[in-house]
């Protein structure tokens, strides 16, 4: 089945707030800029993502291990990883509404429109380059008007633990998950068995004061990381071969495990001018959103800077010595996978969505292991108690084992309807000739008989077939893990 792609921001956002995905926050004040709830779906679908990269990332892996770090962390960690003096956007302000932009999204925007014949390398451009550039090609906002120079802004939010006014001590609340990893390097080596390769992974909030707005939920405020951490002897593993098997990892578990389209997908190498300096190699796989291929997760290879850095900042041996040769005490070098956990679930929409023309209705296809519920359960009718208790039955053995939506609302075809849409992959009806195969069945089990049977009808081909209540779960299960 061909999947053209007629998404659009629009109709995503719209069909997001519609049924649940994802709502504008406090929106009854009118909202927050680049902030967003998630709705009943939207939160099956994050714990959906965290769970399956938190298996495949984490629990499947001998050289694997979590953590959870907190949100609040010693303010020198921010000194020491850079973020306080380089965790900066170039930020720029039109002269006539006091809007501000980033200077460097007003040039891309700005490239599109008017392409070069050689190319521009935007990312890493400097405040004095970018300087120049809006003066040269007089660059202005969405609305028409001239911006005051570039300065660079700061993205690290700021807060204060304490109660006394001038006796509190300012703190950041976390601008990436990562430094936590590193912070606990040492007591990671003192509490558990790992030996080096070996990696470190954590999902939990961080938050930006970013400038961008505009683009939904693919830059907000506060989001969801998944980081990796992946220490290595670099005279022992050869960097080149693990960054590519981690690119192998990051891919697998987009298209693979996740079920996203891979034309829709693409690696894009960093420049040296855009990557950080102390970074050896640097690729974003991107995804096509619907205004362009933007980054979708990030690999760096990080040398030992890091934790070089945090030794020198608290002043503490952070060396890993090597039990096959005790005179051999060093700093690991890493590789870091990062990701967010929400542009998984915005790629997720956007991949998903399917207009189904012929059928006249909108369709969520997510694969069946991604989707906010597997199965929903339908009553035929409302009015018949031995058909609604026969559907609680199958509801609630079904609820157990995954994610099950109970629908008795309007009628089935109603039901169907709603259920494409959020994607459910199952859609099951206990009918009438589910009580009757219950009357000619011989063996009892429990309360269900062997032989009962229910519709099941697909959401992508809408085929419906008649399959044994006892076989019901295991037959999704069996599907759902594929
Ligand atoms: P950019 O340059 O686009 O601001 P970045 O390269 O600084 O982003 P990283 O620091 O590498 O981003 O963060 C790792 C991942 O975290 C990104 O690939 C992205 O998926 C996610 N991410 C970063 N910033 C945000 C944000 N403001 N909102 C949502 N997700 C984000």
């Amino acid at each position: 089945m061909t999947q053209e792609n007629q998404v659009s921001l629009e109709k995503i956002t719209s069909l997001s707030k519609r049924r649940g995905f994802v709502y504008p926050t406090s929106e009854i004040y009118g909202g927050l800029t680049s902030s967003y709830d998630y709705g009943p779906l939207g939160a099956e679908l994050l714990r959906n993502i965290r769970n399956l990269w938190w298996r495949e990332m984490i629990t499947c892996r001998e050289d694997m291990i979590g953590i959870d770090s907190q949100i609040l962390l010693h303010p020198e960690t921010w000194v020491a990883s850079g973020h306080v003096s380089a965790f900066n956007d170039p930020l720029v302000e039109d002269k006539v509404t006091h809007k501000r932009y980033r200077a460097d999204h007003l040039i891309e925007s700005w490239l599109e429109k008017n392409p070069q014949d050689e190319e521009v390398v935007v990312a890493g451009m400097g405040l004095t380059e970018i300087a120049d550039f809006i003066e040269k090609h007089k660059v202005k906002t969405p609305d028409g008007n001239d911006v005051f120079p570039p300065k660079a802004f700061n993205i690290m939010f700021q807060t204060s633990i304490g109660v006394v006014e001038g006796e509190k001590m300012p703190v950041y609340l976390r601008g990436e998950t990562a430094q936590g990893i590193f912070t606990n390097f040492s007591n990671i080596l003192n509490s558990t068995r790992v030996q080096l390769p070996f990696g470190v992974g954590q999902i939990g909030k961080s938050f930006r004061n970013e400038i961008t707005t505009g683009q939904f939920i693919f830059r907000t405020l506060e989001f969801e990381q998944a980081e990796i951490e992946y220490f290595f002897d670099p005279e022992k593993t050869d960097w080149h071969e693990l960054f590519q098997d981690w690119q192998s990892q990051m891919w697998n578990f987009i298209h693979g495990t996740l079920g996203i389209r891979e034309d829709k997908l693409r690696w894009r190498r960093h420049s040296d001018q855009e990557r950080s300096f102390y970074s050896k190699e640097t690729y974003d796989l991107e995804y096509e959103f619907p205004f362009g291929f933007k980054e979708l997760w990030g690999i760096a290879y990080r040398t030992d800077y890091d934790l070089k850095q945090h030794m020198d900042h608290s002043g503490k041996d952070l060396r890993y010595r090597d039990p096959n040769d005790p005179s051999r005490v060093f700093i690991p070098h890493v590789i870091e996978p990062a990701v967010g956990v929400n542009r998984i679930l915005m790629m997720a929409l956007c991949d998903a969505y399917w207009e189904d023309i012929a059928n006249n209705r909108i369709v969520m296809r997510f694969k069946p292991n991604l989707a906010p519920y597997k199965a929903a359960v339908f009553p035929l009718v409302k009015n018949k108690p031995e058909i609604v208790g026969k559907a609680r039955e199958v509801f609630h053995m079904l609820a157990k084992k995954m994610g099950t939506n109970w629908d008795d609302r309007g009628n089935i075809g109603k039901r169907y309807f709603y259920q494409d849409e959020i994607g459910t992959p199952f859609g099951i009806t206990i009918d009438y000739q589910t009580l009757e195969d219950d009357t000619v069945t011989v063996r009892d089990r429990d309360t269900m008989k062997q032989d009962d049977t229910v519709t099941v009808r697909d959401r992508d081909t809408m085929k419906q077939e008649r399959v044994p209540i006892h076989d019901l779960a295991d037959k999704l299960l069996g599907i759902i893990e594929e």
